[in-house]
């Protein structure tokens, strides 16, 4: 058996099978794309903070230990998979990526490619992460900014954004935290959705029933907050003319440097066409239509809440259950 992933879902689905009996190493294995050790969370900004408290930022059924109602830092999660790791007995073959998967004819054996060559197993666990790959709306093809133009998926702070007006695209968690720390080197202005229902899917599920922070446009320039950080909340930004942005309102700005803090599509490509085009595995818990193979941790395959901590442990105990029974 093969988890594809060694992420938070992919070290759930470990916990799982370790708790089913099953060894590491001996009855599955972990392989991971990335470079020896490095997580997705060494990648994000380094000033960042997770909107879920540590309290609830558990992995594999294990707490982060200290003050539990503190955000903490992606560093502090890279180190706390690692200690998960390792107490599973885990050791992810790095450096190899899943490039696709199949059934051999109509047995229960799958083929799994990758880019060391094929390999034969009954199960595979995709765990490859929902927020890989950054998303930028159509329009910014047509934005030619004096400065830069990044996804908060490559911003790493203030001084990396040259001196001028910011345009943050995007109010949901990352972008308002981007543009808070941008308030004090740069004049930001921060475009957000028209309404909260079009805000996309609500911040809310990743910390159960506090208030969501992803509210719309006209919400968030009420809070006083953003006139006393000096940042100007527009609403939706929907095309770009050359270094001019325009939004639905028909204003025009044209910043210096825009930071898209406009979400991620999932790493799902090496996953069989009729997987993707399934039109919905939502409530299947990780099941997909190809017995033996599995998807932790993405909305599309599993519960809304997939992509959070909680959600890919109550589809990992799911998928090892179903992995355990099947003949
Ligand atoms: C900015 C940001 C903030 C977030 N904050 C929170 C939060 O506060 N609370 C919360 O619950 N969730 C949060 N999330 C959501 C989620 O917890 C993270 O995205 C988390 O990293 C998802 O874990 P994962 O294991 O599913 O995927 P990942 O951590 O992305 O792990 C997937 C792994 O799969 C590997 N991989 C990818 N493709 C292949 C391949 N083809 N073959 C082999 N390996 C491959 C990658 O190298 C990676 O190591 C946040 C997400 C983002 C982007």
């Amino acid at each position: 058996m093969i988890i594809v992933g060694s992420g938070h879902a992919g070290l759930s689905v470990a916990a799982e099978l370790s708790r089913s009996g099953l060894q590491p190493q001996r009855d599955f294995a972990v392989i991971d794309s990335n470079p020896d050790g490095q997580r997705s969370w060494a990648f994000r900004w380094s000033s960042m903070e997770l909107l879920t408290e540590a309290g609830r930022s558990t992995v594999a059924g294990q707490h982060l230990t200290g003050d539990p109602y503190r955000r903490p830092s992606p560093r502090e999660i890279e180190q706390h998979l690692l200690d998960v790791e390792s107490s599973l007995g885990v050791t992810t073959m790095w450096g190899i990526r899943a490039t696709g998967v199949e059934r051999l004819g109509d047995g229960s054996t799958l083929l799994l490619s990758t880019n060391e060559g094929p390999v034969q197993t009954r199960n595979v666990v995709c765990a490859t992460g929902a927020a890989a790959r950054p998303r930028t709306p159509g329009w910014a093809v047509g934005a030619a900014v004096p400065g830069i133009m990044v996804h908060s998926a490559d911003y790493h702070g203030p001084g990396q954004i040259p001196r001028g007006d910011v345009l943050v695209v995007g109010a949901g968690h990352s972008g308002q935290q981007i543009a808070r720390e941008l308030s004090s080197t740069h004049r930001v202005t921060l475009s957000s959705r028209p309404t909260y229902a079009s805000a996309g899917r609500p911040i809310r599920r990743l910390v159960g029933r506090r208030r969501t922070d992803a509210r719309g446009a006209a919400a968030l320039s009420l809070d006083p907050e953003w006139a006393q950080l000096g940042i100007d909340v527009v609403s939706a930004a929907v095309a770009a003319d050359g270094a001019h942005i325009v939004f639905d309102d028909g204003r025009r700005i044209a910043p210096q440097s825009i930071i898209f803090a406009t979400g991620y599509r999932p790493a799902d490509g090496w996953l069989p066409r009729r997987v993707l085009d399934a039109t919905s595995g939502r409530g299947k818990r990780g099941t997909t239509g190809v017995p033996g193979l599995f998807v932790v941790g993405m909305p599309t395959y599993g519960s809304r809440d997939a992509d959070t901590f909680a959600g890919a442990r109550r589809d990992a105990i799911s998928i090892a259950r179903h992995i355990m029974k099947r003949p």
